[in-house]
C-alpha cells in the first residue's frame, strides 16, 4: 500500500476531466499539483469515439437563446433552464477556445468555419466537427495542452475505488493501481469526479468497456444523491446486431429511414423533422415499427430497420461519413454506397448522474463533477447529439475555475507528499485491500461474466426504449438476486498484476448497484417524458412529474425524493416535430 498527496485530483481523463485539468492550472495563483487519475489512458478515454460534432451558437443567424430553446425542448422541458441559458451562452468561447489549442474545425473553401445539420432537434445548422472523429481531435489536442503543464501529472491504470470525507469536506481517495496491483491511497484537498457514462450496464450499447458508471458510485455511497436516473438515452441506429453506434451525422447529411414496407416511416411520428426529429421520439418510432411487424428480422429474431445513405452517394460517405463506412466495413462487409445498414436503438448516453449545481458543486465540501457523469440538467429527459462535448468543455471550465477559486480561498497550504494520511483514509485503504484480497483468494463459484450476461439480458429487455411497470418490477427483483450472485462469484484469476478480472469485478459490483437505482427511478415515475416511455403511462404529465428525481444511498436501501424543475423562460408546450 501506499500513500501519496496531491491539492486537487480528477478521476477521468476524458474531455471533461481534460478541461478541468487545464483549467485549474491556468486559474491557480499558486502552484498546486493535479493528478489526472483514469483507469484507461486518456488517449483511449470514451470521449475520443465522439464522432458527430460540437454545438455552438456561433453563426449569424442562430443565438444562444434560440440553442437554448431547442435544449429545453428536446430534454421535453425537464431541463434547468437557468442552466441551460448559461450554458448555451458559454458554448462558443469554448469552441474558439479548442481551435486556439489546436482542434483542426472542419472550413469552407473561403477559410469560414464550417457548420452542419448533423444532429436531431437542433434548428439552426450548429454542430462543428471534424469529420466524423471529432472527440478523437479534440481529446487529442487538450492532452496535449495538459502537458504543457509540469504541475499535471497523470495516474493512467489507476482504478478509483473509493472517496474519503472527513468531517464536512472530502479528505481523500483510495484506487486501486491496476499495473502494480497494490492500494493506493491519495491525500486530497478536493476531488473532481468526470468518469463518463454506464452504458456498459447494457448489451445493446455504442459505449466503450470503460462506461460502466464508477464515479455515480463513488459519490452516491458518500451520501451524495444521484438524478434522474430514469433517463437513459437510446440512439436510434446502433449497428445490427453489434449496437455499435453509426452517427447521427448519416442522418444529419441526409440518411432516410426504411421499415420492411420500403416506407420512410418517420412522416408518421415527425412529419417536419422525420429523421432529423430529436432520440428518444426516432428510437420509439423505430421500436413501434418493429412490435408492430414492420421492421426486418435477423436468424436470431432481433428486430430492425434500415439505414439508406445510397443516395448520399460515394463521394459524400468517403468525405463526410468515412467512419460510418469503416465501421460498417469492417464489421458487417457492407458498403454503405452499394448497400443500406441494419440499425436498431442501442444504449447510448447517460442523462441522469451526479446531483450537481450550476457550478458542478456537489452537496460535500471540496467535491465537484462534470461531463456525462454529472446531472446539472441541462439535457432534461433527452439529451440533444452534440451538446454533450460542449457540456464537457463548458462543465470541464467551470468546475476547473471554481476548483481554482475554492483551493486559493480554503486558507490550507499545500502539504507534502510526507504528509501523514489520515485515519479514515488509512481504514479506507485497509478496507480495500481486504477487500481485493478476499476477491482474488475465491476458489470457485459461479463466473463474474455469467452475471454480467445476465445483467445485460435483464437491461435490454426491461430497462429499455419501452417500459412498464411490470417489466420494471421483474428486472429490479432479478437485479437483487444477480447482487446476491455477485458475493459469491468467482473472477477465474488470483494473480495481484494486471488483473483484468479484477477490475470487471469492481466495475460489475458498481453496475449492479446502478441498475438497481435506475430501475427503481424509472418504476417510480409514472408518466412518459423524453427517453422513459412508460407503455402503461404514455403521456407526459406535467401536473405531477414535472421534477427531478433524487436518489440517495441509505442503509436500508435507496431513499427517493423529488426537487423542482426549475423554469425561466420557456413554458412547456406539447412537443412536436
Ligand atoms: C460512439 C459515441 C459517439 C458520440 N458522439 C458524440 C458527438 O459527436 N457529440 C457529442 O456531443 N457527444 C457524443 N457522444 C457523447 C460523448 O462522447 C460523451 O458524453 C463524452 O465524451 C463523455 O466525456 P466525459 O469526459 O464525461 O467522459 P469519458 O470520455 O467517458 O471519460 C471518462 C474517463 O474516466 C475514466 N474512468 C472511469 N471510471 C474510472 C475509475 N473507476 N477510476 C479511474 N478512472 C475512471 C475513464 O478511463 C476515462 O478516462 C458520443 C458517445 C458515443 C458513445
Amino acid at each position: 500500500m501506499e500513500k501519496i498527496y496531491y491539492d486537487v485530483v480528477i478521476i477521468g481523463g476524458g474531455i471533461a476531466g481534460l478541461r478541468a485539468a487545464l483549467e485549474i492550472a491556468a486559474n491557480c495563483k499558486s502552484k498546486v499539483s493535479i493528478a489526472v487519475m483514469s483507469k484507461y489512458h486518456p488517449l483511449r478515454s470514451h470521449s475520443v469515439v465522439a464522432g458527430g460534432g460540437i454545438s455552438g451558437a456561433l453563426w449569424v443567424g442562430d443565438s444562444p437563446e434560440l440553442h437554448a430553446w431547442d435544449t429545453i425542448k428536446g430534454g421535453d422541458f425537464l431541463c434547468d433552464q437557468d442552466a441551460v441559458e448559461m450554458f448555451t451562452q458559454l458554448a462558443p468561447k469554448e469552441i474558439i477556445k479548442l481551435e486556439h489549442w489546436g482542434v483542426p474545425w472542419e472550413r469552407n473553401k473561403d477559410g469560414t468555419l464550417q457548420n452542419a445539420q448533423r444532429m436531431g432537434g437542433h434548428s439552426f445548422p450548429r454542430a462543428v466537427f471534424v469529420g466524423d472523429r471529432t472527440g478523437h481531435f479534440i481529446v487529442q489536442s487538450l492532452y496535449e495542452r495538459c502537458l504543457m503543464y509540469d504541475n499535471i501529472e497523470f495516474l493512467n491504470d489507476h482504478f478509483a475505488m473509493s472517496i474519503v470525507v472527513s468531517g464536512d469536506k472530502v479528505n481523500g481517495l483510495t484506487a486501486l493501481d491496476i499495473k502494480r496491483g497494490i492500494i493506493v491511497g491519495i491525500k486530497v484537498r478536493a476531488i473532481v469526479i468526470a468518469t463518463g457514462g454506464l452504458g456498459r450496464i447494457y448489451r445493446t450499447t455504442t459505449n466503450e468497456d470503460q462506461n460502466t458508471g464508477d464515479g455515480m458510485v463513488l459519490a452516491y455511497k458518500i451520501g451524495v444523491p444521484l438524478k434522474d436516473m430514469e433517463f437513459v438515452q437510446f440512439h436510434p441506429t446502433g449497428l445490427v446486431p453489434h449496437g455499435y453506434l453509426i452517427t447521427e451525422a448519416a442522418r444529419g447529411e441526409g440518411g432516410y429511414l426504411i421499415n420492411a414496407k420500403g416506407e420512410r416511416f418517420m412522416k408518421r411520428y415527425a412529419p417536419e423533422r422525420q429523421e432529423l426529429a430529436p432520440r428518444d421520439i426516432v428510437s420509439r418510432s423505430i421500436m413501434f415499427e418493429i412490435m408492430e411487424g414492420r421492421g426486418f428480422e435477423t436468424q436470431d429474431k432481433l428486430g430492425y430497420v434500415l439505414l439508406d445513405l445510397r443516395h448520399l452517394g460515394e463521394d459524400v460517405i468517403n468525405e463526410r461519413l468515412s467512419n460510418v463506412k469503416e465501421t460498417t466495413m469492417t464489421l458487417l462487409d457492407l458498403d454503405p454506397a452499394k448497400d443500406p445498414i441494419p440499425v436498431r436503438p442501442s444504449e447510448h448516453y447517460m442523462m441522469g448522474g451526479i446531483h450537481v449545481d450550476n457550478h458542478g458543486r456537489t452537496c460535500v465540501k471540496g467535491l465537484w463533477a462534470a461531463g456525462e457523469v454529472a446531472c446539472v440538467s441541462i439535457h432534461g429527459a433527452n439529451r440533444l447529439g452534440t451538446n454533450a462535448l460542449t457540456e464537457c468543455v463548458v462543465y470541464g471550465m467551470l468546475v476547473g475555475r471554481d476548483v481554482a477559486d475554492y483551493l486559493e480561498k480554503d486558507g490550507q497550504t499545500s502539504t507534502s507528499a510526507s504528509t501523514p494520511a489520515s485515519d479514515t483514509l488509512k481504514e479506507d485503504m485497509d478496507n480495500n485491500e481486504d477487500k481485493i484480497l478476499e476477491l482474488l483468494s475465491r476458489k470457485d463459484g459461479e463466473s463474474i461474466y455469467k452475471i454480467r450476461r445476465s445483467l445485460w439480458a435483464i437491461m435490454d429487455e426491461y430497462v429499455s426504449v419501452i417500459r412498464s411497470r411490470e417489466g420494471l418490477e421483474t428486472a429490479l427483483s432479478k437485479i437483487k438476486q444477480l447482487q446476491e450472485r455477485f458475493t459469491k462469484a468467482y473472477l477465474g484469476d488470483g494473480n495481484r498484476y494486471y488483473n483484468t478480472s479484477l477490475i470487471n469485478a469492481l466495475e460489475l459490483e458498481n453496475m449492479l448497484i446502478l441498475a438497481e437505482l435506475i430501475t427503481i427511478s424509472a418504476i417510480n415515475r409514472n408518466e412518459s417524458r423524453g427517453a422513459h416511455y412508460r407503455a402503461d403511462f404514455p403521456k407526459r404529465d406535467d401536473v405531477n412529474w414535472l421534477k427531478h428525481t433524487l436518489i440517495f444511498y441509505s442503509k436500508e436501501g435507496p431513499k427517493l425524493s423529488y426537487i423542482p424543475v426549475r423554469i425561466t423562460r420557456w413554458h412547456p408546450t406539447e412537443r412536436k416535430y
